[in-house]
């Protein structure tokens, strides 16, 4: 069959299943089956496909009706300007997420240490290495699954950031730092069951933030100022409508706290710094 053919036939597959965009995706998932980028195919439509990469295409499409993510299908997504190696076993990077790293590069001093807690993918931590070359990076996470893929996308964007497996700052006892960022579980049990089918395919320990969708940053938020040097800040992702929770949260041992928005305007960073 021709790549038009079969970008038609993936089109109708994945409308037929009400995904978002069904033309975008079939055009991505034949790209990855014949190895080419995507706009390849849209030079050449009336090129004969072999059925090796026929059979693939197909695979690939079953999965994405059955709300596989598309980044998992291809294996990638971007982040601030960057490509990052991605597996079920690590969270997407988001767009949003970009918000979070900006706020945190702001407030990073020349030859700064950062850390970042819950590094999944590690797109947090090789993002701000790579932005800043002068700054010291750390990142940890609970999964040694994770921390594979984090190394390889440091490694992947040439940065150097150093690791360590464990629960939140448990393996990093008697170290500070001058920025923590985090991007943690924070999905209610209420939210859980609500989340897109796309996003339930996502790890469940890199969502789940307990019943209130709050655990992590009442542990964050009460073991960070050990962890900062003076006038070191803590920043943190945090779900739409939890910047009242997270900010009073850090009252007591923070000051000059503030909410930031994502670019679709929904409150998306709470930051704040250790008071003296
Ligand atoms: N932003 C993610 C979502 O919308 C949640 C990420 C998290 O829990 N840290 O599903």
């Amino acid at each position: 069959m021709t790549i038009r053919a079969l970008i038609r036939e993936g089109e109708m597959l994945l409308a037929q299943k009400q995904m978002l965009s069904p033309k975008l995706d079939s055009e991505y998932l034949l790209a990855e089956a014949l190895h080419v980028p995507r706009l390849n195919l849209l030079l050449s439509p009336m090129d004969e496909v072999s059925e090796e990469a026929e059979k693939h295409y197909r695979s690939l499409l079953t999965r994405r009706a059955n709300h596989e993510p598309l980044q998992y299908l291809l294996g990638t997504e971007d982040f601030f300007g960057l490509t990052f190696r991605v597996t079920p076993h690590v969270l997407i990077p988001r767009a949003d997420t970009e918000t979070l790293c900006e706020k945190a590069l702001e407030v990073l001093p020349e030859n700064g240490r950062v850390l970042d807690l819950c590094t999944g993918s590690g797109a947090l931590a090789t993002a701000i290495a790579h932005t800043r070359k002068d700054a010291r990076v750390s990142a940890s996470d609970l999964s040694t699954d994770a921390l594979m893929i984090a190394q390889e996308n440091a490694a992947s964007n040439h940065v150097h950031v150093t690791f360590y497996q464990g629960d939140l700052f448990e393996p990093l006892a008697g170290l500070a730092f001058d920025v923590i960022v985090s991007n943690p579980p924070y999905i209610s049990g209420k939210d859980m069951p609500l989340l897109q089918p796309e996003v339930k395919k996502e790890p469940e320990m890199a969502l789940y933030g307990g019943e209130d969708g709050l655990d992590f940053y009442r542990r964050i938020v009460q073991e960070a100022p050990q962890h900062l040097s003076e006038n070191g800040w803590l920043c943190l992702e945090i779900g739409d409508t939890q910047a009242p929770d997270v900010m009073a949260l850090m009252a007591e041992d923070f000051e000059m706290i503030a909410c930031f928005q994502d670019l679709s305007g929904r409150d998306r960073v709470v930051r704040g710094r250790r008071k003296k």
